[in-house]
């Protein structure tokens, strides 16, 4: 049985997975790896959430469509008192994962524009094109720190080709893959341009509790009545193999929107895993238990992303210290001349290479929707082992601070991975050759 290839989707595996895939490989050849390129959150779910998935494996009956009541009471009570979002329970949806529940919103719509910014994360655009809606770019600069301005909003917005089709933003921070946020400011004046354009603001805010200050401010505080927020269990609590995600929707949607999107996901995954909604009861739960998981993943991502970013710059790497989430989008542009004398004129061309020649794997800027020729990439500071560290962080408590010596002990793959990267760029600027991992 063969299918012309015509008939075919012209779409490729996420960049990500492929990313993990060529890791896995090396590591299966025992060649030595440091992988920054796939973005897994390393730290374990909280413990009272596994006995909670332990003790609810035998829930077999599918869950309604929309989630159980308690989890969307759950989620509704934390996001309030931990962003200050106020969504009530009858707007919150719950699926296998928030990518699904970005997908259908889009889907929802038969016709919309959809606004992505460069560069934003892998599947944003993909999923736009699966569903044949046009994708409109929304440049940003190294010297913005990748945001959004309203200046490059508004030029964006007068591309559109149908004045009156609905109008969808993808905006993402903490950002993958920058790990840069927002500012209330900057916020306020964004939500200025959405209410004048009547723009829907999906807001993918997965990485928000991963603030390494904790001081992630939702666009639904300044933009309520447009903005759609999105998270899940998948980076703050350690689970993306569960498959959990949540979306708070505002008022206006609350209505043939919303349930839209309920049908849509009738007829395609149904629910997510029952035993999974019961689990994730106990991790919605902002309590000291909480709160203190939190602290100790952000201190230890926070100070790993410094020293990396400070690492990197004094190489020559244009990077800015990450406010959140676990990444560093790099920009190897200073290096360009010695690049280019190597035979490395695109992004996908230096990951390759770095990967060969040191073993360190980053994903390369184009993915991102980056042009191939700029030379930048996403470089993910997550390979480590997260319970250790965790724990190692626990027991030192709170009160002392972490230095040199925890991230040569607990994260010695990302103090080794920087220095190769180093040596690897010091190496093509004096047109050394670097001995192959
Ligand atoms: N949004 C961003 C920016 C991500 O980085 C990811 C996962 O890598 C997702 C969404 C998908 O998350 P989930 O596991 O909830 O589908």
């Amino acid at each position: 049985m063969t299918v012309d290839e015509r008939y075919l989707r012209p779409v490729k595996k996420s960049g990500t997975l492929v990313a993990n895939e060529l890791i896995q490989k090396r590591r299966q050849q025992n060649c030595p790896t440091y992988a920054f390129g796939f973005g897994q959150s390393p730290f374990p779910p909280l413990p009272r959430a596994i006995d909670a998935l332990q003790d609810n494996a035998s829930q077999k009956y599918y869950a309604p469509v929309q989630g159980i009541a308690v989890l969307r009471e759950s989620v509704a009570a934390f996001h309030e008192a931990a962003e200050g979002i106020k969504v009530p329970a009858s707007r919150v949806l719950v699926a296998d994962g928030s990518k699904n529940l970005l997908f259908t919103a889009m889907q929802a719509l038969k016709k919309a524009h959809i606004f992505i910014p460069v560069p934003a994360w892998v599947s944003y655009a993909p999923q736009a094109a699966l569903l044949g809606h046009p994708v409109i770019p929304v440049p940003t600069t190294f010297e913005n720190h990748w945001r959004v301005t309203p200046e490059a909003m508004e030029l964006a917005l007068a591309r559109k080709a149908v004045r009156d089709i609905p109008s969808m933003l993808l905006l993402n921070h903490p950002g993958n893959p920058d790990g840069l946020g927002y500012t209330a400011a900057q916020l306020r004046a964004l939500a200025g341009v959405f209410r004048k354009h009547n723009v829907i603001v999906l807001s993918d805010e997965i990485y928000g509790l991963l603030h390494h200050k904790g001081e992630h401010r939702s666009v639904a505080l300044d933009y309520p009545e447009g903005t759609i927020v999105t998270g899940g269990l998948s980076k703050w609590s350690g689970a993306g193999g569960w498959r959990l995600g949540i979306a708070m929707l505002p008022e206006l949607l609350d209505g043939a929107f919303k349930e839209a999107m309920l049908a849509i996901a009738s007829e395609t995954y149904s629910c997510a895993s029952t035993p999974v909604q019961y689990a994730a009861c106990q991790a919605y739960v902002w309590d000291e238990v909480t709160k203190s998981y939190l602290a100790h993943q952000r201190r230890i991502l926070s100070l790993s992303g410094n020293r990396i970013a400070d690492r990197l710059n004094q190489a020559g790497i244009g990077v800015h210290r990450p406010e959140g989430a676990f990444y560093l989008f790099l920009d190897f542009s200073m290096h360009a001349e010695a690049l280019r004398q190597a035979g490395i004129t695109s992004s996908q061309q230096l990951c390759e290479a770095l990967l060969r020649d040191t073993g360190v794997s980053v994903l390369y800027g184009d993915v991102f929707g980056m042009p191939s020729n700029h030379l930048s990439a996403r470089l993910a500071y997550v390979d480590f082992d997260g319970a250790a560290a965790l724990s190692a962080s626990e027991n030192a408590g709170l009160e002392k601070p972490l230095d040199e010596s925890f991230l040569r002990q607990h994260l010695p793959n990302n103090v080794k991975g920087t220095e190769l990267i180093c040596e690897w760029v010091a190496a093509k600027s004096a047109g050394r050759p670097l001995k192959a991992a």
